[in-house]
């Protein structure tokens, strides 16, 4: 068959794909290098392209030579794509692994091509091998069933991907092969299945490009709503997820704790300031030990904390605190060899139809403004029905004015 020159320049489409989302990839891995594997998928892009265009030129020319040589850049870059994947999705190939895939697939392509010549099975000896491998990728990488949907659509396109090695391969090879005999370089068999590995291949370069993409903007996200001391939400990343849940729940049974650590402005002046930081770690540490995966725990001020508690009436709130705080204020923290006693004081409200996030929230701090009142280190609460448990009448008196303790 004729090499035309409008069939070459199709022929370069695949690679100058490949070769744009290799771009990709390394853009993504220079803008946060943590995401090494995106560096790692981009090698793979730029490998799958350059073996497209040793075939679309016949580079190094002769059918052994050409086989071979595509054949290592092509399984190159899927086992730096497998590689790739993997890596994201906290696991690995690994080197042993991907040099006997390497190795053995290179070993049939040359027994196929110098020693017995036959070219439908180099075509099966690649192609079935790459979906066999991305196949397993796959199911590798199946995503858990609470996984971000980003997840999901690249298991699918992955596993898509692998799949069409197999029908693709037994349709076309099979069909064509007369033609392969003439002109295996540039037959019209060769460029209906690059332009169809193209097609899929950019399909899932685009969809795993999304999905790092996916990942950064995630974890910008996750950077921007959790306070870097202590772990938990800060007060954007707490309005943003209680509100959700205030506002989908207007029904259901939900409560608010909001607590604040006593004198803790002398903890600082006592013991210093890296003690004070490393005690709000560990009242950090604590509500989200005591708190379930559901609760939404956040820190609102300097040593203020809330926990916003779905499916959970007013009793349920309060037995909550009363454990934190009595936890708490029987516990001696040891921070760098000094002895450290903390307590704080908790106001609770339950949610009643109307009530927004900041009416919550502003109830919450009277009750708390009230056990400060009270003398601090004791829970005060929205009246539960049937009893009044207000400001004047704190559920537990243990007035103790001074928590902090010297060294
Ligand atoms: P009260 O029992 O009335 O709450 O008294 P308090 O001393 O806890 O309250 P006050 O508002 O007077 O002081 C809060 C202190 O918390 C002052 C501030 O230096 C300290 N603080 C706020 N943020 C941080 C922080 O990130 N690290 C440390 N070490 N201290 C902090
Ligand atoms: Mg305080
Ligand atoms: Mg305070």
């Amino acid at each position: 068959m004729e090499n035309s020159p409008a069939i070459s320049m199709t022929g370069l489409i695949g690679p100058t794909i490949m070769l744009v989302f290799a771009i990709g990839f390394i853009w993504v891995w220079l803008v946060d290098r943590r995401h090494r594997h995106s560096a790692t998928l981009a090698g793979a892009c730029a490998l799958f392209g350059l073996g497209m265009l040793s075939q679309v030129l016949q580079w190094p020319s002769g059918v052994g030579p050409n086989a071979l040589f595509s054949g290592f850049l092509y399984t190159l870059a899927v086992v730096l794509a497998s590689e790739g994947m993997l890596r994201r999705a906290g696991k690995r190939l690994g080197l042993v692994a991907s040099v006997l895939l390497l190795g053995a697939i290179m070993a049939l392509l040359w027994y196929f091509a110098y020693i017995q010549p036959n070219l439908l099975m180099r075509i099966y000896v690649q192609n079935f091998s790459y979906g066999a491998i991305l196949f397993i990728v796959a199911l590798r990488i199946l995503p858990a069933r609470n996984a971000g949907r980003a997840d999901h659509i690249l298991f699918w396109v992955l596993l898509a991907f692998a799949l069409h090695f197999f029908p693709r391969t037994l349709m076309t090879a099979g069909r064509s092969l007369p033609m392969l005999s003439v002109a295996p370089g540039n037959s019209l068999f060769w460029q209906t299945l690059q332009l169809s590995l193209s097609v899929m291949g950019a399909a899932l370069a685009l969809t795993v490009l999304a999905t790092i993409l996916t990942d950064v903007m995630d974890e910008l996200r996750h950077e921007r709503d959790r306070d870097g001391l202590t772990g938990v939400l800060n007060r954007r990343g707490f309005e943003e997820q209680a509100q959700r849940h205030v506002k989908s729940r207007r029904r259901a049974p939900l409560s608010l704790i909001v607590c604040d650590l006593d004198h803790f402005k002398q903890i600082n002046d006592t013991h210093g300031h890296h003690v004070g930081d490393a005690a709000l770690r560990a009242f950090g540490d604590m509500l989200q030990k005591c708190a379930r995966s559901s609760d939404i725990v956040g820190r609102i001020g300097g040593e203020e904390f809330a926990l916003l508690l779905p499916h959970t009436d007013l009793e349920g709130a309060r037995d909550l605190a009363e454990r934190l705080r009595s936890g708490l204020s029987s516990t001696t923290l040891s921070i760098n060899q000094k002895s450290v006693h903390l307590s704080a004081s908790f106001g609770i409200v339950h949610k009643s139809a109307d009530d927004d996030l900041a009416t919550l929230l502003r109830r919450a701090d009277d009750h708390l403004y009230g056990a400060k009142q009270a003398g601090r280190d004791r829970v005060l609460s929205d009246p539960v029905a049937g009893s009044y448990q207000g400001s004047t009448e704190p559920l537990q008196s243990d007035p103790s004015e001074s928590p902090a303790s010297s060294a």
